[in-house]
This record gives C-alpha cells, sequence and structure tokens, in this order.
C-alpha cells in the first residue's frame, strides 16, 4: 500500500477552505484503501507576502520538488492588487510552474449528466454528454516568446506608424514532441481520438506542430488523429462538445479553449486541473478557479473542484486509478442525490450546503 507526501499550498481567499476538506477527502481515500497521505503545509502568494516578503519563498519551492504531487488551492486577492508586477501572489504560479518544469497542463471539461441544466447550451447539445480533455503546453509559445516595444517605421506611402509592440509564437522539436506525446498517451486511457488545434493556414510554428504530430502518429497508431484550426475548434466546442475526447493544443490556444470547454460544463466551482512535467517530476494539482475573494470565509465556496483535482493527482502521479474512480464516484452520488452549494443550484428541489457539508457530504459517500 501506498505512502504519499503531499505539498499542500492553501494560499489565499477560498483556496484554505476548499483545500483543507480535501485534504479530509484524500485521509478518508487512505483509510478506506489503505494508503498513508502525509501533508506538508507550505506558504505562497498573498499570505506567503505577508508572512516573509515573498510570493514564493525559498522553502516552499524545494518542499515542493522533495513532494510526490503538490495540491494548490488559489492565490491572489484585493489585498495584494497594487503591489508591482513582480510581487504580486500570482508570481508564485509562473515561478512553481517554472521550477517544477511543468509543461503541460491538463484541464477535463466534463460535464455531470445531474448539472447538465447549468450548461449555457441547449439541452439537445448537451445530452449525450461532454467529456473533453484539453491538454494546453504550458511553457513554451507567444506567452515565452520573444517580446517588445521598437519604432513601427515607414508605411508605403512615407508615413511614420508610431511605436510597435511585438510577441513571438516560437516552438522548438523538443517543445512539441513531449506534449504531443503526453496527449497521444493520454487518449490511450480514453476514446483513442485527438485533435491537434493550431493555425497552420497561417502559422510557421503550427506547421511545425503537424510535421512533429505526423512522425510520432506510427508509434501511436491505435489513437486516430485529426486537425482542426482553432478558429473552427472554437465553433465545434460549442456546436458539438460530444464529439470531442482529447485536444492537444499551444499555450495561448489551450488557455482561451479550456476556458470556453470549462464555460459550456456549467460552473467554474467544478472544473479541476494538474499541471505535468517530466516523469518523476512532482505534478501540480489546483482547481481552475481563483481565489474568490466575494466569497472567502463564507463557507460559500464549491469545493468539487478541488476534490476533482486530487481524484486527477491519484489518478496521474500515483497510478490509482480505482481511488481516484471512488472520489469521482462519490461527487456523482452526492449531485445525484440533489445535493448543491450555490454556484451550481439551480432546481427547487436542490438542498444547498455549505463548503464543509458538501466535502462531508463526499466523504460519506466514498465508498
Ligand atoms: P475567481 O475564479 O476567483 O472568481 C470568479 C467568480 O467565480 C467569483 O464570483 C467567485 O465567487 C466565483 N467562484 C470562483 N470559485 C468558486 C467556487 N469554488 N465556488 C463558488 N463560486 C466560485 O476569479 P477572479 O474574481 O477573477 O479572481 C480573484 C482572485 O483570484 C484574483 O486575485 C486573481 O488574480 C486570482 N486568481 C488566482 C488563480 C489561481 O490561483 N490559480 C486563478 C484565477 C484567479
Amino acid at each position: 500500500m501506498g505512502n504519499y507526501r503531499i505539498a499542500v499550498i492553501p494560499g489565499d481567499g477560498i483556496g484554505p477552505e476548499v483545500v483543507n476538506g480535501t485534504c479530509e477527502v484524500l485521509l478518508e481515500i487512505g483509510r478506506k484503501f489503505g494508503h498513508t497521505f502525509r501533508f506538508d503545509e507550505l506558504l505562497a502568494g498573498g499570505s506567503a507576502i505577508d508572512a516573509t516578503g515573498d510570493p514564493l519563498p525559498a522553502a516552499t519551492l524545494a518542499a515542493c520538488k522533495r513532494a510526490d504531487a503538490v495540491l494548490l488551492g488559489a492565490v491572489g486577492g484585493p489585498k495584494w492588487d497594487t503591489l508591482p508586477g513582480k510581487s504580486r501572489p500570482e508570481k508564485a504560479l509562473l515561478g512553481l510552474r517554472e521550477g517544477l518544469g511543468l509543461y503541460a497542463n491538463l484541464r477535463p471539461a466534463v460535464l455531470f449528466p445531474q448539472l447538465a441544466g447549468a450548461s449555457p447550451l441547449k439541452e439537445d447539445l448537451v445530452s449525450s454528454g461532454i467529456d473533453v480533455l484539453i491538454v494546453r503546453e504550458l511553457t513554451g509559445g507567444i506567452y515565452f516568446g520573444d517580446r517588445g516595444r521598437r519604432d513601427g517605421g515607414l508605411t508605403q506611402d512615407g508615413i511614420a506608424k508610431g511605436e510597435e509592440a511585438y510577441d513571438t509564437e516560437a516552438y522548438s522539436v523538443l517543445e512539441i514532441e513531449r506534449i504531443v506525446r503526453l496527449g497521444l498517451s493520454l487518449s490511450r486511457g480514453r476514446d483513442r481520438r485527438a485533435v491537434i488545434v493550431d493555425k497552420a493556414n497561417i502559422l510557421e510554428s503550427s506547421r511545425l506542430w503537424r510535421e512533429v504530430t505526423e512522425r510520432l502518429h506510427p508509434e501511436y497508431e491505435d489513437v486516430q488523429v485529426e486537425y482542426m484550426y482553432v478558429d473552427n475548434a472554437s465553433m465545434q466546442l460549442v456546436r458539438r462538445p460530444s464529439e470531442f475526447d482529447v485536444i492537444i493544443t499551444s499555450n495561448m490556444f489551450g488557455d482561451i479553449l479550456s476556458d470556453e470547454a470549462g464555460m459550456i460544463t456549467g460552473s467554474i466551482g467544478m472544473l479541476p486541473s494538474a499541471s505535468l512535467g517530466a516523469p518523476g517530476q512532482p505534478g501540480m494539482y489546483e482547481p481552475v478557479h481563483g481565489s474568490a475573494p466575494d466569497i472567502a470565509g463564507k463557507n460559500l465556496a464549491n469545493p468539487l473542484a478541488t476534490i476533482l483535482s486530487a481524484a486527477m493527482m491519484l489518478r496521474w502521479s500515483f497510478s490509482l486509478e480505482n481511488e481516484a474512480k471512488a472520489i469521482e464516484n462519490a461527487v456523482s452520488r452526492v449531485l445525484s442525490e440533489g445535493y448543491r452549494t450555490k454556484d451550481i443550484a439551480y432546481e427547487e428541489e436542490n438542498v444547498i450546503l455549505g463548503t464543509k457539508e458538501m466535502t462531508e457530504k463526499v466523504i460519506l459517500s466514498i465508498v
């Protein structure tokens, strides 16, 4: 039976509320399945700035590197909004991604049938369910490419253009290979259908993505690979969301599409995520939502996104598929019984619970 050390970063706002309950869920999994989870609670974000002056203390990063996985709540809030860019709480996220080499962001967008009414899409579009996994490249592309300001020069008619700003989309074969390999491997545990989303009709970097994927595909012959331009993909996601299985894409396209896919499944309070690096490196698991300062400390936060992030941790960092399923099934059971936090309550017969009570229901439903 396993012995796992988890670095826990509650963070700010609702972070501690949702993370503490999730640790209780993991302890229950440990009791039921005979594993030991040890939690190492660490500071990052606004609370770290208050305590140490640094959004990501060196001790936090070092402890995360030693851990088997990292569980993070959320960082940030109005209290720290006026700080200069490099000392803001969000710096902690970038520092963790960089420090742990987390090059892949996995965001499943799953519509629980019990929450079909929460989707902004028409019922007939979501009636066959939504279960999309977005695999987004996280440490390359335009967010990290060469950027700056320069003189824009002259138009053909000799008119001065004024200052010009530029950002660069650059991808190396190594960066593309590792994310495509990961996406295709993950497809194997699902429906074996992957869509590479790009803009290969215009961007040279997208054409390299296609070349690399074509070269790798024979190693993943059992996975059906399709290519789709990002503008078309954004339309198809709302037109026929049920037809997608795995989407593999660049940093910027993934950023935009994962928010779109997340929203069509209902509430931000239901969306988990994982960020993964090289094999053997600790992955980081966190809800997609932020620190929600408007509801912090009021026992109103939906803890399910964080609880489902812990299920992802069990599956992808510890290869504990049955244990991951046990959490997902418990969440599904609680929803079927009509229990809801306020953000996902839209039917009269729903029983509205607070953060703590919802967490307790999930714990009691783990079998
Ligand atoms: P947010 O996700 O915190 O909140 C957006 C809205 O969704 C709010 O109305 C909030 O009440 C609601 N909401 C969010 N999570 C919820 C939950 N679990 N249950 C119920 N309702 C929930 O986004 P925001 O308001 O733009 O940002 C607030 C702070 O969080 C900012 O400081 C921002 O920088 C930070 N942030 C952090 C992360 C992160 O740590 N990964 C991500 C996004 C935003």
